[in-house]
């Protein structure tokens, strides 16, 4: 097809679309958690003794004792069978953000040649998928193709069907034969246990008897795009790169402010209906839906839960986001950055800490200032992101992230706490030395009188912050809407454990010296503030004065591209961080620092490639057929003594030298290819490679303006955005 013959033709099959039929999903009660061994499952099937042992270990983190994996399997390969599942597969998470899997048959071929079905314990525990293909950051060569998956009793096994099957899905960690983690799930594990370490000393120095296991919840707000498929199939950059690399704003985007909260459209609704329903069988607590600011653009939340289950589910809710999009001729865009000119996609982690005796250790109560509890986790948390701020810059870069952290929209890049009026004003007394009270939230009374006065919050909210108090919780708003969320679940609870040793250390210190408990603490929380208060900030962090008081005055990193972010993770004092609390190995760092250069890197590659051959191969043709059609028909028509200004000629032709001239500089740029180091080849990618992106795009979407419509060959940010 040539011209808009596409475009017409995807305009035309959306118009003529069959409404998916509106299904009404079954009772919640018969649906949740259908397709999950839970807990309870397992009670009806197990001895007693071998449930006592695996719920043991599920809710203590107590060391699986091995025995019991043979009665396990058994009674997991009848629910499957009986769910109809044929084969059983180890998932696990390796440093891709993506989910892998792989699938074996519960078959087992007799001597006879007749056949039964086998799980036994042993495959259930272990799993030895060939390792070779997955990112291991040169912990091993190829040929120690070795891989080991294990399975992680915390996270529930569940069925997981698709129209081609059902499959049994086991939750693993992926280690290498050297016993080096190869996955997110490995350190977040580690790191809950040296949090839950760290947090059960402070518990006990404030005098609890009674600990519980304490670790880390997580709630993700997913913000995500829908596009109709007949789109993104003409467009190579959406197809392959997630995102839009050309193409000219539309006449309306955002700034009527009429997406946010608006009605959801009908198609959509029963598309976000799809996935709920699939979400609550895999016990999946979906919980909001709403549009988002940018048209096109939507948000899933569930309710939050445990970490370690959290991130299994945010994987799991990624890929039934875009799975089922695929169903209903939709392309789910998980890309940070899909459409220039309208927000972007984030994923807020809402993060706490708790256990089962004490309950939400970040919950400050009425009066925060009596609760020194709170107060010392909270100051822990002020502490970690100032000691480790840069940290929670790099584990959340990313070629497709950059695109948002500090672009007016998404928090700066500059890691920065937001603590709410009352809990500056708590912090600043004890920075005072003297704790005399709490301000009070206050009633707001809205003068109507039907309705009633309500109690309003402690603290605001702070949108242009990227660590945010809210209330109960911690809000990390600066993580990708494609990322995984155990990079910042793993960096804050390490940040966090080394805090609370610190804490710990210093009460014990103080106690030493003859101090008493109130006192140890209230020096213990100045100290923090006074060193660490830099870090706090309630104004805006959008603003040019913050950006540069951070920076000056407060001394705060302010990383602007993953290219300055990533070569944090090979600092020394991160180093030692990961190490002394056996979250990651110094290899095991190291390697992660060389995968994520190199996506990093390969991700540039890839979007500059498909700008030269996009505008090569369908802009340029475009734009030079234009301008032939257009000068033989000025000057037939001069001919016939019709003299028209031929001056967009040149306007054009002009253009589109500038365009060619830039495009021959990138296609240079990509092809250099010797660099001393991986830190130079992420500079160069991000300071020589896409600026001449940024700079072509400029050309080619100023061309889109100006040839004829008729002519242009890929789907408009229009179409794309406003025709569903
Ligand atoms: P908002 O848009 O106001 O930030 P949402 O309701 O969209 O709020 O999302 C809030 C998220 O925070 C939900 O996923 C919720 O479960 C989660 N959350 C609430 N309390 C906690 C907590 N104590 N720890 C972790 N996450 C929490
Ligand atoms: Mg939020």
């Amino acid at each position: 097809m040539t011209g808009n013959a596409a475009r017409i033709q995807a305009v035309q099959n959306i118009t003529n679309r069959q409404p998916t039929a509106t299904t009404f999903p079954e009772p919640l009660s018969s649906l949740w958690a259908s397709d999950v061994f839970t807990l309870a499952k397992m009670k009806e099937s197990l001895p007693k003794e071998v449930f006592k042992s695996v719920k043991k270990t599920i809710e203590t983190g107590a060391e699986l004792d091995v025995s019991v994996a043979d009665v396990v399997a058994a009674a997991m390969k009848d629910w499957a069978l009986s769910k109809g599942a044929l084969y059983y597969a180890h998932v696990f998470y390796p440093l891709t953000n993506a989910t892998a899997e792989k699938h074996d048959g519960f078959i087992s071929v007799q001597s006879d040649g007749s056949v039964i079905s086998e799980f036994g314990g042993k495959v259930l525990v272990q799993g030895e998928p060939d390792g070779s293909s997955f990112p291991n950051g040169g912990i091993r060569s190829t040929f120690e193709a070795r891989g080991y998956t294990a399975w992680d009793v915390t996270s529930p096994a569940f069925i997981m069907n698709t129209d081609n099957g059902s499959t049994l899905c086991i939750p693993t960690v992926f280690v290498s034969w050297t016993g080096e983690a190869l996955d997110k799930k490995t350190p977040l594990l580690r790191s809950i246990s040296a949090m839950n370490k760290a947090a059960t000393r402070v518990l006990s120095l404030l005098g609890n008897k009674d600990i519980a296991p304490v670790n880390s919840s997580c709630g993700a707000e997913q913000e995500y795009f829908l596009v109709d498929a007949n789109f993104v199939n003409s467009r190579p950059d959406l197809l392959l790169s997630g995102r839009t690399l050309l193409g000219a704003s539309p006449a309306k985007g955002q700034q009527f402010d009429d997406h946010y909260f608006g009605a959801i459209p009908e198609r959509i609704q029963i598309y976000m209906q799809d996935v709920e329903e699939q979400l609550y069988r895999l016990g999946i607590p979906a919980k909001t839906r709403h549009n988002e600011v940018a048209p096109g653009q939507f948000e899933i939340a569930p309710f939050h839960e445990a970490a370690n289950v959290a991130t299994d589910h945010q994987q799991l809710i990624m890929t039934i986001l875009k799975n089922t999009a695929k169903k209903h001729g939709l392309v789910c865009l998980l890309h940070e950055k899909p459409f220039k000119g309208i927000n972007g996609s984030g994923k807020h982690v809402n993060w706490s800490v708790g256990n089962a005796t004490q309950g939400n250790l970040l919950d400050p109560g009425h009066t925060p200032h009596s609760n020194t509890q709170f107060l010392l986790f909270c100051g822990a948390v002020i502490r970690g992101v100032h000691k480790y701020g840069p940290l929670l810059r790099a584990v959340i870069a990313s070629a497709s992230n950059d695109h948002r952290l500090g672009a007016n929209e998404a928090p700066p890049a500059i890691m920065s706490v937001y603590l709410g009026s009352q809990l500056d004003n708590v912090f600043e007394q004890i920075s005072q030395g003297k704790i005399t009270g709490s301000l009070n939230a206050g009633i707001m009374d809205l003068g109507i009188s039907t309705l009633p006065t309500f109690n309003k919050d402690a603290g605001d909210r702070n949108r242009t912050s990227p660590f945010a108090f809210t209330g109960n919780r911690f809000e990390f708003r600066a993580v990708g809407s494609g990322q995984s969320v155990a990079g910042p679940l793993v960096s804050m609870n390490t940040m966090l454990a080394d805090s609370l040793n610190w804490v710990a250390d210093s009460i014990e210190a103080e106690l030493t010296k003859g101090t008493d408990l109130d006192s140890a603490i209230l020096a213990t929380l100045k100290e923090i503030i006074d060193t660490h208060g830099a870090v706090v900030f309630g104004g805006n962090g959008y603003s040019a004065e913050w950006h540069k008081m951070a920076v000056e005055e407060r001394g705060l990193a302010n990383l602007k591209t993953a290219a300055d972010a990533l070569p944090v993770l090979k600092e020394k004092y991160i180093e030692e961080l990961f190490d002394k609390l056996g979250v990651l190995s110094p290899v095991e760092l190291a390697s992660r620092f060389e995968i994520y250069a190199e996506q990093y890197i390969l991700a540039i590659e890839v979007e500059a490639k498909l700008v030269v051959s996009m505008v090569k191969t369908g802009i340029y043709p475009a734009a030079v057929k234009y301008l032939a059609e257009l000068s033989s028909t000025l000057s037939s028509l001069k001919s016939n003594g019709i003299d028209l200004d031929a001056g967009r000629l040149t306007v054009i032709s002009a253009g589109l030298n500038t365009l060619t001239a830039t495009i021959e500089k990138l296609s240079a740029a990509i092809a250099q290819h010797d660099f001393e180091t991986v830190e130079d080849h992420m500079q160069f990618c991000a300071k020589t490679i896409r600026p001449l992106m940024d700079e072509a795009r400029v050309y080619a979407d100023s061309l889109e303006t100006e040839i004829s419509d008729e002519l242009w060959p890929f789907p408009t940010y229009q179409e794309m955005l406003f025709i569903k």
